[in-house]
């Protein structure tokens, strides 16, 4: 079994380093409940859904009877800027009431130990999901009633903005934040929300599934600090940041739960491994190899080509090495792709980079398609 650690300081609860995220389950429903148990079973304890991942808190019920309840610490979430399931759904509290009501119908349970806010993305969020008769004021009757245990948010928003919120939040538990080795922009806002005693979950700890698949940049990382292969990396990363509580990982077959366990039961990284991994990576920041930062000055394209979503490809795969999932990232522009360049150079001239924006676009056309 995983060893447990404290959730957060203010949860008084405690989880193993890696849990069950619960939106990418099997479509079998039969399989998707077998593997709800299988990583029960395996240790995994905190279980993450939400009242927009399909069927999932459905199948999460019907996993947690034979006494599975009581084995896992059980999460759910909405809110009314991800999902409207009435015209007049609002960030109220009673809204978040009737929400909270429905899950626990779908999850057949009694009580949930989290509810959280889904997404406070940015300032405007935040002071609706707070304001006097909001989300907030709605779980914490929730809590008072006995329907649910404790609550937190899950975010995308700025660091600077987590970083007030952890100060304000006096009802807040837990913060779920994005991090891995691809992303650790959130890393301030972790240790400010660990320091307060905000446990910190994270999501994506394999990149949405960009680090299991294979990288030769990314697995001489791996083995030079020691780890099996780029997967047990990611995860190993994650859990042995100190502002870490534990990992929620998407989960959809068994081997992605004993993966994430196996990862789980080596060593954290010490702190020269932890230093190597860093330097390794800031060496491949966009600061550091001049490459597209993302800014959007060279847009609008006049063939509307999304330019910095192509440079995003062509750096997963020539920088990190993630050529697969760099040419599925490429397949899912939305907008006009590199083949619709002319060569007109009008993008050169206002990128903040001075990068050969044109013949890019010639190399993820070579590559990418
Ligand atoms: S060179 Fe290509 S990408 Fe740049 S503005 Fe012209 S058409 Fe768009
Ligand atoms: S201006 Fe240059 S650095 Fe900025 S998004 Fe466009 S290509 Fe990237």
């Amino acid at each position: 079994m995983m060893e447990l650690r404290d959730l957060g300081a203010r949860s008084g609860m405690k989880v193993p380093p890696v849990n069950m995220g619960a939106m990418r389950f099997p479509r079998d429903v039969k399989d998707a409940v077998s593997l709800v148990r299988y990583a029960i079973d395996a240790g995994m304890r905190y279980i993450d859904t939400s009242r927009g991942y399909a069927e999932s808190e459905w199948i999460i019920g019907r996993a947690l009877r034979d006494g599975y309840r009581e084995k896992v610490i059980l999460s759910t979430k909405s809110s009314p800027w991800i999902i409207k399931l009435r015209p007049d759904d609002g960030p109220t509290a009673a809204t978040v009431r009737r929400r909270i009501e429905e899950s626990l119908l779908r999850l057949d349970v009694d009580y949930l130990d989290y509810y959280q806010v889904w997404n406070i993305n940015s300032r405007e969020h935040y002071e609706e999901a707070t304001a006097p008769g909001g989300m907030v004021e709605g779980i914490l009757q929730a809590i008072d009633d006995g329907l649910v245990r404790r609550t937190g948010f899950t975010t995308h928003d700025t660091v600077e903005n987590l970083k007030d919120y952890v100060r304000e939040a006096s009802w807040c538990d837990t913060i779920l934040f994005t991090y891995n080795l691809l992303n650790r922009q959130y890393e301030p806002a972790m240790q400010a929300a660990a320091e307060q005693g905000i446990g910190a979950l994270i999501m994506n700890p394999v990149g949405g599934g960009r680090l299991a698949e294979e990288s030769p940049v990314l697995l001489e990382l791996a083995h030079q600090v020691g780890a099996a292969d780029v997967p047990e990396l990611a995860i190993r990363f994650v859990t042995s940041n100190p502002w870490v509580t534990c990992a929620v990982s998407g989960i959809n077959r068994q081997a992605d739960v004993d993966h994430a366990v196996s990862a789980a039961a080596k060593p954290s990284f010490n702190a020269e491994q932890m230093r190597l991994i860093n330097e390794f990576l800031d060496a491949r920041t966009p600061q550091n190899t001049g490459f597209c930062t993302g800014c959007k000055y060279c847009l609008p394209c006049p063939q509307g080509i999304d330019i910095p979503a192509v440079m995003r490809c062509i750096d997963n795969a020539r920088n990190w090495g993630l050529l697969q999932a760099a040419r599925r990232q490429y397949q899912n522009i939305k907008s006009a792709k590199a083949d619709a360049c002319n060569q007109c150079r009008a993008c050169e001239k206002k990128c903040t980079q001075n990068l050969s924006i044109a013949e890019e676009m010639r190399w993820a056309e070579k590559h990418l398609t």
